[in-house]
């Protein structure tokens, strides 16, 4: 028997990146999955991606379009899912933006997107799916913040790293309040993924050996890694797992900041 066999999940910018890997890992244990993309070119990719897990593991998948920030294409998205796939069981709220402006001239917009894509799309589906979950006393919210909403991890993205920090601790008061009718809510906290996010980082190669360097584990990891950690905290082994972050970062955020050459020897 498949871990998730037969439980229905939605991915939030589940067509690229590591939205599309958490939706193959899902999809691989069993799961029904509803792919969310937003722009109209992604859909094409979201397209593809259904048919290949359709075939290769003989679960249900949808494709959906919503802007995760805005409310009624939330409400809109999880009821055509309902109808379609059923009640969602494992909400994973991956979609998010990150901008590259640093502060001094980072405009009013890109500070209002970023708040919308990666903080308020996280309200708006977990309240949105949590009704049905609360009545069934069961239920998975994931919410992929990043090893940003602990560390300053870059000088120019405050928005991006105030908005992750920001969506952990929201995780955390929801496990608390949710926790209560047996709904678990925790969020994955991943280093440097190579994606269509950071493209240019990895495009410049003293950035990306510094990026290796500065990992304790002396690599980059990979968006499956990602996958498997919300395969872990959607199945039943991670029952009394609540409002915890996994961070999947090689160890990055417990490591001093200090050239660790003499550990070496
Ligand atoms: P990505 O390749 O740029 O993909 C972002 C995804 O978010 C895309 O699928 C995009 O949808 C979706 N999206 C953006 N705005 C949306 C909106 N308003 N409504 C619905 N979907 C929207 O990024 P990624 O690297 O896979 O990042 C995924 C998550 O991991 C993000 O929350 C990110 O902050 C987090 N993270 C990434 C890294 C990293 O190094 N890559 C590290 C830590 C945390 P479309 O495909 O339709 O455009």
């Amino acid at each position: 028997m498949k871990r998730l066999a037969d439980k229905v999940a939605l991915v939030t910018g589940g067509s690229r990146g590591i939205g599309l890997a958490i939706v193959e890992r899902l999809a691989e244990e069993g799961a029904h999955v509803a792919i969310n993309y937003y722009p109209s070119e992604s859909k094409h990719l979201a397209e593809e991606v259904k048919k290949k897990i359709e075939s290769v593991h003989n679960i249900k998948a949808m494709i959906i379009h919503a802007n995760v920030g805005v409310k009624e294409e939330v409400e809109q998205m999880v009821t055509d899912i309902e109808n379609s796939l059923g009640e969602v069981e494992i909400l994973v709220n991956n979609a998010g933006i990150a901008p590259f402006e640093s502060f001094l001239t980072l405009s009013e917009e890109s500070w209002d997107l970023t708040y919308q894509t990666n903080v308020k799309s996280i309200f708006l589906l977990s309240q949105r799916v949590a009704h049905n979950m609360v009545k069934k006393r069961a239920g998975k919210i994931i919410n992929i913040t990043s090893t940003a909403s602990v560390l300053v991890t870059s000088p120019v993205i405050p928005h991006y790293i105030s908005s992750k920090a920001a969506a952990t601790q929201l995780t955390k008061a929801l496990a608390i309040e949710l926790g209560r009718y047996q709904i678990n809510v925790n969020a994955v906290g991943p280093s440097t993924i190579q994606t269509d996010m950071t493209t240019e980082m990895f495009e410049d190669e003293e950035n990306h050996k510094r990026e290796i360097e500065a990992n304790p584990m002396k690599r980059i990891g990979t968006a499956k890694q990602i996958g498997d950690a919300v395969v872990f905290l959607a199945s039943d082994e991670a029952e009394q797992v609540n409002g915890h972050l996994l961070m999947v970062d090689g160890g990055l955020t417990v490591k001093a900041a200090q050239p660790d050459d003499h550990l070496e020897h």
